[in-house]
């Protein structure tokens, strides 16, 4: 359906144009040059590809394959590939455009790219994910590269998934190329902290605002919606320092104790019996319910769409570190800038992931390991950076702190591409 003809919940709920709303309200605001925004809004490249590949039973399938390189106006492309049913070229456009934001907002020298297969993950057996994965690798050789465009895991794709492309690109180059990918298994030039680095980063910026409101960690409440990687990493670091943990709140259902959960415990629950539910030391209680209980710190890190116009009135917290990607919608923004919540953006929130990729690349491209006290050092010097970059943004231009990223970011970029100008 056309953006013109939604609804205005379809629209409230539509990440592309969550987005665009957002990249307008920076550009004016910087008084960015209209060639400039023309630049920003337009992928720089987009490939698509066919795959065939032989299925389990003998029969030939035809997938089709994207990557599509927003910028390299900074240096390499640099996203994830995901496999999907629905996934759609317009669905990579604005994803490879929001990772060039990303990674400008952390001061890493990465354009920004996404990839993606139209596939059912849920139907194909490994040996099948793994011959797409390398006919879509070869298909799409001569656009990725450590110097060019650097993919890393995205949904229903992972370190063997990574692995596969890994080895596909270096048995065409004809030699081992571990830095053409990041997310990679740690045998094979994979990061140590790779693993727990979006959580970490999480926690990073969540303790720099705690710091700016003289709340002390061990006086400091935090509800976590997700329990998976970036949400119970989060958690489980948070809870490290002496943060409570008053409730998780996941699919099925929440869990709440005002004293503080056992994250260790909980994830032990989760893994024993599938569900974060009749945890011991905890009453379960209603989602939304649980969305909205008075804590310092609220963390969405499941999906999309949590925040938005209709709840973000009843929201009480004091500060929003998304771990998730677009956990809130443009409406909801407004609601929670009126109220004085302050919101770690998605852009700069959970870009731990991508710094700690950048490290993969590094490590890589240098054939030397750091050990973890490295990385999670590395990491924290450029998350506290990165979150003093964008409020100082803030309080420069007046506005809140998902705009003041989205400012830093283009600002950024543009800069670049007006310091190596137009080639023609
Ligand atoms: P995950 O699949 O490991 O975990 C997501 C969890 O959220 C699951 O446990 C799932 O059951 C739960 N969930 C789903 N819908 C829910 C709902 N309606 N209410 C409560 N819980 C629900 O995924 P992840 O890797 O932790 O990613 C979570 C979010 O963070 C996504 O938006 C992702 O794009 C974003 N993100 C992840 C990374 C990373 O490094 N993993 C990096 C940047 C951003």
């Amino acid at each position: 359906m056309s953006a013109e003809l939604a609804s205005p919940i379809q629209r409230e709920f539509n990440p592309w144009l969550a987005a665009e709303a957002r990249f307008d309200e920076a550009a004016a605001r910087l008084g960015l040059d209209e060639g400039l925004c023309k630049i920003l809004r337009t992928p720089a490249r987009e490939l698509t590809v066919h795959i065939p590949v032989q299925l389990d039973d003998g029969r030939l399938e035809v997938f089709t394959g994207y990557r599509v390189q927003h910028s390299i106006a900074r240096g390499p492309a640099k996203g994830g590939i995901r496999f999907g049913p629905d996934v759609t070229l317009d669905e990579i456009r604005a994803l490879a455009a929001w990772m060039t934001w990303k990674c400008a907002v952390v001061n890493i020298p990465f354009g920004g790219a996404k990839g993606g297969v139209i596939c059912d993950p849920a139907v194909l057996s490994d040996a099948e994910l793994e011959r797409i994965t390398r006919r879509y690798t070869a298909e799409i050789f001569e656009f990725i590269g450590p110097e060019s465009d650097v993919p890393a895991p995205d949904m229903n794709t992972n370190a063997q998934t990574m692995a596969w492309i890994m080895d596909t690109y270096s048995m065409h180059k004809r030699y081992t190329e571990t830095a053409v990918v990041t997310g990679k298994p740690l045998d094979l030039g994979g990061s140590r902290g790779r693993e727990e680095a979006t959580g970490r980063g999480c926690m990073i910026v969540t303790l720099e605002a705690l710091r700016r409101f003289g709340i002390e960690p061990y006086n400091a409440t935090v509800v976590v919606q997700g329990f998976g990687n970036v949400g119970s990493m989060s958690a489980l670091l948070m809870s490290r320092l002496g943060m409570k943990i008053i409730s998780v709140i996941e699919i099925d259902g929440a869990v709440y104790n005002p004293h503080g959960l056992d994250i260790e415990a909980l994830r032990r629950h989760r893994q024993e019996t599938g569900s974060i539910l009749d945890f011991p030391e905890a009453e379960t209680i209603d989602r939304d319910d649980a969305l909205c209980l008075e804590c310092h710190v609220l963390l969405p890190a499941a999906k999309e769409n949590v925040i938005t116009s209709q709840n973000a009135g009843k929201i009480r917290a004091r500060i929003i570190c998304e771990g998730a990607n677009g956990p809130t919608t443009a409406l909801a923004d407004a609601i929670l800038s009126e109220r004085d919540i302050f919101v770690i953006p998605d852009i700069l929130a959970n870009a731990g992931g991508v710094t700690v990729s950048y490290f993969e690349w590094v490590q890589d491209r240098q054939g030397y390991f750091w050990n973890e006290r490295l990385v999670t050092g590395r990491l924290e010097e450029i998350m506290v950076d990165a979150f003093h970059d964008v409020v100082s943004y803030s309080e420069k231009h007046k506005v809140n702190n998902r705009i003041a990223a989205y400012m830093l970011a283009l600002d950024r970029v543009a800069f670049a591409i007006k310091l190596r100008g137009i080639y023609a």
